[in-house]
């Protein structure tokens, strides 16, 4: 009798934690392929400290290979789209059959059609944008190191952030402690005063999840670390040398990052098209596409219905809890069981402010300071995959608290 094929398309929070969570039945009985485009795992809430320089970029990866059985077939190619009718995956290069799909292909930077903004703003989505951006800050202060013309280093040295949310606010606190800190004390030229760093957010507060406290001590923690914020304003420009707000001021910036929006994956499918609200597919409550039997659709490209409509935010912690359900899901399909409803269980908020300062709202309790960040951290250790990259990281911070950044330009 031929094995059931069951294919996870994306190696991700949703795609692992799916492939992590299938019964060891399902794993011996059955034939389990992985495709993603890139050949590890990664831990995206640690993007920031690669990009600010506390952590290197290999810390917060993992080769899907350490991660899957020896009978698991893994192949690194992308992903074009699939025909729900006839249960095929098309690849570059072939096309692929299953019997079960779960697509956790993830989501992109998403730029609301604001000109200039995709051609001249950094962004903080992948590995490659981590490092990209970290390279981009130690040029930036190497360059203005060489000019005596205090007007031009003011240029070079003007960092602007767009978006108050979670990203934007952890990329400011890491940006500040690696500009106003380490530069500071490794380029003696460089004046603090010529450095601005801006923090653009289009709504009243920065991280409007957070309760208003949190809100106003986060805001507070990052004025203190001389981040700059700037509330109700809109970016409807980004030029080269800046970004124009939507009350028409033109802010100069000689680097702008974008972290303001998120837009789910698209998959097309040959076969007509899923129900799509917002770019993300519907899904019913057991976490399948809408009218299908064999489609699992998790993670940030998926829209789970929510009773306020608005779907579930994009975060790891859910697209890990979909995975995890989905793999017990999949024993239960084949084994002929009825499904398990999806419920989302809100474990609480974290946000790093920079060193040694975080945010937490956890069941009711409200966390600031050392406290919120030691817990910041913790949390994030045992949510890594493997033992190694845990020791790994938390030997790398325990050097960062007695030395500096490692501000190698590779
Ligand atoms: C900087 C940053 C910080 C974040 N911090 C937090 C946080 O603190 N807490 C939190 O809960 N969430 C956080 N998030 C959000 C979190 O990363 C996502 O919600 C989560 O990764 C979604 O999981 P997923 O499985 O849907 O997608 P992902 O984890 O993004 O995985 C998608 C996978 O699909 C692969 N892929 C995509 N397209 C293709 C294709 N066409 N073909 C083949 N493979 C493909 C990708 O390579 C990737 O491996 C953060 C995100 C970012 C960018």
């Amino acid at each position: 009798m031929n094995k059931k094929h069951i294919l996870i398309l994306g190696a991700g929070f949703g795609g692992i934690y799916t492939y992590k969570s299938l019964p060891q039945w399902v794993k011996r009985d059955c034939a389990i392929t992985i495709i993603d485009r890139r050949n590890h795992f990664l831990f995206t809430p640690l993007l920031p400290e690669v990009a600010g320089a506390s952590l290197d970029q290999h810390s917060i990866v993992e080769p899907i290979r350490d991660i899957i059985d020896r009978n698991t077939q893994f192949i690194q190619s992308t992903v074009i789209s699939l025909d729900t009718t006839t249960n095929t995956v098309v690849l570059p290069d072939r096309e692929i059959t299953y019997d079960i799909l779960v697509a956790g292909l993830g989501s992109t930077t998403y730029f609301f059609n604001t000109p200039g903004a995709e051609e001249y703003a950094y962004v903080l989505k992948d590995l490659d944008d981590a490092v990209q951006l970290r390279a981009r800050l130690i040029d930036t202060f190497e360059r203005a190191s060489q000019t005596d013309d205090h007007a031009e280093r003011e240029r070079l040295l003007s960092f602007t952030i767009v978006g108050g949310g979670p990203t934007g606010v952890e990329l400011a606190g890491e940006t500040s402690d690696l500009l106003f800190d380490t530069f500071v004390k490794q380029f003696p030229n460089i004046n603090i005063h010529e450095i601005t760093l801006t923090l653009i957010n289009a709504g009243d507060d920065i991280l409007s999840m957070f309760n208003e406290k949190l809100r106003t001590y986060a805001a507070q923690a990052l004025t203190t670390a001389n981040v700059v914020i700037k509330n109700n304003l809109k970016i409807t420009e980004v030029r080269e040398n800046g970004v124009v707000a939507d009350d028409g001021t033109f802010l100069p910036a000689h680097t702008i990052i974008w972290t303001a929006g998120v837009a789910a994956n698209s998959l097309t499918c040959s076969c007509g098209s899923f129900n799509v609200n917002k770019g993300r597919i519907l899904t019913d409550e057991y976490l399948r596409a809408q009218n299908t039997q064999n489609v699992f659709v998790i993670g940030d490209m998926s829209l789970f219905p929510t009773e306020d409509g608005r779907g579930l935010p994009m975060t790891a912690q859910i697209a890990k809890q979909q995975g995890v359900l989905t793999g017990k899901n999949i024993g239960r399909l084949i084994s002929g069981k009825s499904l398990e409803r999806f419920m989302y269980k809100e474990k609480g908020l974290l946000a790093s402010l920079g060193a040694f300062d975080a945010v937490a709202q956890i069941k009711g309790f409200h966390l600031k300071g050392l406290v919120a960040w030691f817990l910041w951290r913790t949390i994030y250790l045992f949510n890594f995959a493997s033992w190694k990259k845990r020791f790994m990281i938390m030997f790398i911070w325990t050097i960062n608290l007695f030395s500096r950044r490692d501000t190698t330009r590779l």
